[in-house]
């Protein structure tokens, strides 16, 4: 019989659990709805210390937004009821380096890493966009720029796709949410936010 991985994880879920007289985790602090790529090598309650609680996750692979997300709109209107209501909550797309999404999409096999039609309409839409930019300025047969350029224009298009949702633009105008684009650095794990202004990475710190 093979190796059955699930044995392994009951033994680190009984190390794990909370002994039985403790109190559940407090919920009054949930202000962040986290949308990353499905990478298994990230672990964005580890890189950020989330507690539990404090944030909601949301991961697709390439951390992609749909222009009438459900799942976001029933994730940003769960952020907005739960206290503390007088608190600025926030939403956080965040894509990474080396995503095996946008490899792919970059090398040609956009068409086979999903059959759903959403996100190949996606990624073909931003590869189409990178590669005139790449044939006009010239660095089309540089795989790392093009990967980079990918990771910004995906970014750029979920977040143009999440400012369509009518839950969010609300939101926004009343000013209970804030949006971040991030890219995660798969490796050393430093978050660059995207720059409204220049549409450029920039090395995450407080303003
Ligand atoms: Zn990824």
């Amino acid at each position: 019989m093979k190796n059955d991985f699930m044995k392994e994880l009951l033994l680190r879920h009984k190390l794990a659990m909370a002994p039985e007289s403790s109190a559940p985790p407090d919920y009054h602090h949930q202000m962040v709805v986290y949308l990353g790529c499905a990478d298994r090598r990230l672990k964005p309650e580890e890189h950020l210390k989330f507690q539990p609680g404090e944030a909601f996750y949301l991961r697709n692979p390439g951390a992609l937004v749909h222009p009438q997300d459900e799942n976001i709109e029933v994730m940003v209107e769960a952020l907005l009821e739960s206290p503390p209501h007088d608190k600025l909550k926030h939403l956080i797309i965040s894509v990474h380096t080396d995503c095996l999404i946008l490899k792919a999409c970059r090398d040609g096999c956009g068409d086979k890493i999903s059959r759903r039609r959403y996100v190949k309409k996606h990624l073909n839409n931003v590869h189409h966009e990178v590669m005139k930019e790449a044939k006009t300025k010239g660095w089309g047969n540089d795989p790392a720029k093009v990967l980079k350029e990918l990771e910004k224009k995906s970014l750029l298009q979920s977040l143009a796709n999440l400012e369509t949702l009518p839950v969010v633009q609300k939101a926004i105008v009343e000013g209970n949410l804030k949006i971040h684009g991030w890219l995660l650095d798969t490796h050393t794990r430093n978050i660059y936010a995207m720059n409204p202004d220049t549409q450029e990475f920039e090395l995450w710190v407080i303003i």
